[in-house]
């Protein structure tokens, strides 16, 4: 058997559950001004940064600065005190936002999640469990469930009960073990034991939705995707890049804003500003780097 670090790789698919709380007065004050103010937002065009990001040059904005999307932009602003950063298109923020992120948290994709590349269905059925879960608690189980269960035919015939105690510390174990069931059965009947790269045959699969998805065609296939996680949602909508909150709505706003080459970032710095300081419920604003080019920001200065 080949070196173990060799045959696998990480992968970030954090889902840890954005947990339903109060929001404090102030911020929920600056969520509602954030929508309002933000309905002029998206313009339809992605900010070109190719290496931008890296080298903290200016991001290029393309046709982004149009007069139509500065007009949309501006009116975002209406009944509110002007200031340098309500004026702000996304371009423009996104110019200031990208550059800071790659310094702050860098340009590596280096992913969490544990699977032998020789067995890239292991990615799916890793990513399917990390739901509500951490990718450390995920890699734990996976370590005995991928030795206990080592082909697809393996899981496809498995005990329900036995997987579900097999599986009980990543939580919703039910679902979840239905789902690795169920996903092993299908792959074998309809794919031919093999993973499909296609978003609608993926989501086809029992348990398998467009973050999960997006998860295995980016890291599985090298197509880059927006994996939308509860960070992500909270971090963009925050930041001014998108007014959605649906977790869909919100990736294909991103899709729009952002430059390819950090589809695949977005996710993983997301998830790294939100777990460090753009917190559920309460940002802390006081110790952030992007306050500058931030729409969250910016209207709790309006609101004092
Ligand atoms: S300033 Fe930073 S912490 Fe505050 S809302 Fe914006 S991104 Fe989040």
């Amino acid at each position: 058997m080949a070196d173990k670090t060799e045959k696998t790789r990480e992968i970030q698919a954090d889902t840890a559950p954005e947990k339903t709380v109060k929001k404090a007065a102030k911020g929920e004050t600056a969520d509602q001004t954030e929508s309002r103010a933000g309905k002029a937002g998206k313009t339809g065009k992605a900010v070109k940064s190719g290496k931008a990001g890296k080298t903290g040059k200016a991001v290029k904005s393309g046709k982004a600065g149009s007069a139509e999307k500065k007009k949309k932009t501006d009116k975002a602003g209406r009944g509110a005190k002007k200031t340098g950063t309500e004026k702000m298109t996304i371009e423009e923020r996104l110019q200031g936002i990208l550059p800071l992120l790659d310094a702050r948290y860098g340009t590596d994709l280096k992913t969490y999640l544990h699977y032998n590349k020789e067995k890239p269905w292991q990615l799916l059925f890793s990513t399917i469990l990390s739901a509500q879960c951490t990718d450390a608690r995920v890699n734990m189980v996976t370590k005995d469930l991928f030795v206990k269960y080592p082909e697809l035919e393996d899981f496809a015939k498995a005990d329900l009960r036995e997987m579900e105690e097999d599986i009980h510390s990543t939580g919703f174990y039910h679902h979840k073990a239905k789902s690795l069931i169920g996903a092993a059965q299908k792959l074998l009947s309809d794919y031919d034991g093999q993973l499909p790269s296609s978003i609608e045959d993926l989501t086809s699969l029992p348990g398998v939705g467009r973050k999960t998805a997006n998860v295995v065609r980016g890291n599985v296939f090298g197509q880059a995707s927006i994996v939308v996680d509860t960070h992500v949602k909270r971090v963009t909508n925050r930041l001014g890049l998108t007014d959605q909150t649906d977790p869909v709505k919100v990736e294909f706003d991103l899709y729009e804003v952002l430059p390819e080459d950090h589809w695949i970032l977005i996710n993983l710095q997301g998830i790294a500003l939100g777990r460090e300081i753009c917190k559920a419920p309460k940002p802390r604003c006081g110790e952030c780097f992007l306050t500058e080019y931030c729409r969250y920001y910016q209207n709790l200065e309006e609101d004092t």
